[in-house]
C-alpha cells in the first residue's frame, strides 16, 4: 500500500516478486525496447512516489503492487523502435526487475561514451549530474571568490556542486552527517571545510564559524533547520538554489518550521526552485562540459555500490539514515 506520510520507507515496503515471466523480446504491435537492467539508482524523490500523493511532483505517483520505477543502465536485447538497436547500451527511466520492456521512449536514452564507468549514468553523467551542473551554474549563477554552502555534502548532487564551485574559484563549505563523510569533503572532494551536522548543536554558530562573512550562495538539497539558520548568514544579493528538502520527505522530522524568511527580504536574496527535468533538453551541452572534467581527473565521484536487486530496498532505504557514502547504485548484472 501507500506509504503514510509520518514514517520514513522501511524494507517491508518492498516485496520481491520471483514469480513474474518476462518475454524475452518485444510483443508484435509494440515499438518498444526490451533491455536487460545494469545498473538501478537510488533517489530521493522515489520515496515522494511511495505516497500517494498524485501528480505532485514532476512524476505521478506508484501504484501499489507495481514494478518500482526509476533511473537505470540497461543494454538494448531487442527493439522494435528505429532509433534503439539490439547492444545499445542506454540510461533513463527502467524497472527493478532483471529486465524491462520500456514504451515510454522519450525518457530512454543512448549512451555514446563507454570510456568511462556505465553506471555514471545514474549519477554524475545522468539525472543527479545534470541537477548540480545547471542547478550551480544556471540558478546559482557563481561568480568567482564566491562563498559557497553545501548541504548533503557527500551525496550524489552535492559532491558534484561542491567541485563545480572550486573549479569556479568559489570558497566552498559543505555539511554532512558522520565524521567519515566530513574527512571526505576536505581530502577528497576538496571542499574548503566541511562539519558534521549532526554535532552540531546550533547550525547558526557552525555557518558562522565556516562564513564569518556570510554565505552568497546555498546549494540547499536538505531544507528544515539548516535552511532556517543559512537564512540567517545569507549575504546581500545572495542565491540559494531549492534543490530538494530531503528532512521534509519524512514529515516526523518537520518539528520546526522555517521561521527566517524574512532575511530574504532583507537582503535581497534570490531562492529559486528548479528540476532536473527542465534541463534534458540540454544533456548534450552538459556532456561537453562534464566528460573532459572526468577524463582529465578534475572530477571524481564516489558511488556506493550495492550488489544485486534483492538489496536494492536497502540500498533505498539508506538513503534517508544517511547510509550511502556518496552515489547510491545498485549493480544487478554484468554486460
Ligand atoms: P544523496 O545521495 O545526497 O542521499 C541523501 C542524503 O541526504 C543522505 O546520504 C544523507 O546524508 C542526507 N539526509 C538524509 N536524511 C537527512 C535529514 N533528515 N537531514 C539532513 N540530511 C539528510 O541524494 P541526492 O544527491 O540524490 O539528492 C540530494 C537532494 O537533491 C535530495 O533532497 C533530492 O530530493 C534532491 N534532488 C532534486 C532534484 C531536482 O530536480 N530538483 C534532482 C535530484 C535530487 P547525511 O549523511 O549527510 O545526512
Amino acid at each position: 500500500d501507500y506509504i503514510e506520510s509520518t514514517r520514513s520507507p522501511i524494507e517491508s515496503d518492498f516485496v520481491i516478486n520471483t514469480e513474474k515471466k518476462i518475454h524475452l523480446e518485444v510483443p508484435q504491435g509494440s515499438n518498444g525496447v526490451l533491455v536487460k537492467n545494469l545498473y538501478l539508482s537510488c533517489d530521493p524523490y522515489m520515496y515522494i512516489l511511495m505516497k500517494d500523493i498524485k501528480d505532485a511532483y514532476v512524476f505521478t505517483s506508484y501504484t501499489p503492487g507495481s514494478v518500482i520505477t526509476g533511473f537505470g543502465v540497461a543494454k538494448v536485447l531487442d527493439s522494435r523502435h528505429p532509433n534503439f538497436k539490439k547492444g545499445d547500451l542506454v540510461w533513463g527511466i527502467t524497472g527493478w526487475e532483471e529486465y524491462s520492456l520500456i514504451t515510454k521512449l522519450e525518457e530512454l536514452f543512448k549512451i555514446e561514451h563507454t570510456d568511462v564507468p556505465l553506471s555514471y549514468y545514474t549519477g554524475i553523467l545522468g539525472m543527479p549530474g545534470l541537477t548540480a551542473h545547471f542547478g550551480f551554474h544556471e540558478v546559482c549563477a557563481p561568480k568567482k571568490g564566491e562563498y559557497v554552502f553545501v548541504s548533503a555534502a557527500v551525496g550524489a548532487v552535492g559532491q558534484l556542486v561542491g567541485q563545480f564551485a572550486k573549479l569556479m574559484g568559489c570558497y566552498v563549505v559543505g555539511s554532512a552527517g558522520s565524521q567519515e563523510k566530513v574527512e571526505l569533503l576536505k581530502n577528497k572532494f576538496g571542499f574548503d571545510a566541511a562539519f558534521n551536522y549532526k554535532e552540531e548543536h546550533d547550525l547558526d554558530a557552525a555557518l558562522k564559524r565556516c562564513f564569518p562573512e556570510g554565505v552568497d550562495i546555498y546549494f540547499d538539497n536538505v531544507g528544515g533547520k539548516m535552511l532556517d539558520a543559512v537564512l540567517l548568514n545569507m549575504r546581500n544579493h545572495g542565491r540559494i538554489a531549492l534543490c530538494g528538502m530531503i528532512t521534509q520527505y519524512n514529515l516526523l522530522e518537520q518539528v520546526e518550521g522555517v521561521n527566517n524568511l524574512m532575511n530574504l527580504l532583507y537582503k535581497r536574496v534570490r531562492m529559486e526552485g528548479f528540476a532536473a527535468f527542465d534541463y534534458f533538453p540540454f544533456y548534450s551541452k552538459f556532456l561537453e562540459s562534464v566528460l573532459p572534467y572526468i577524463r582529465e581527473g578534475k572530477i571524481i565521484y564516489v558511488e556506493d555500490v550495492a550488489e544485486g536487486l534483492e538489496n536494492a530496498p536497502s540500498a533505498f532505504v539508506g538513503l534517508f539514515s544517511g547510509h550511502n557514502v556518496g552515489k547510491q547504485v545498485v549493480a544487478i548484472a554484468q554486460d
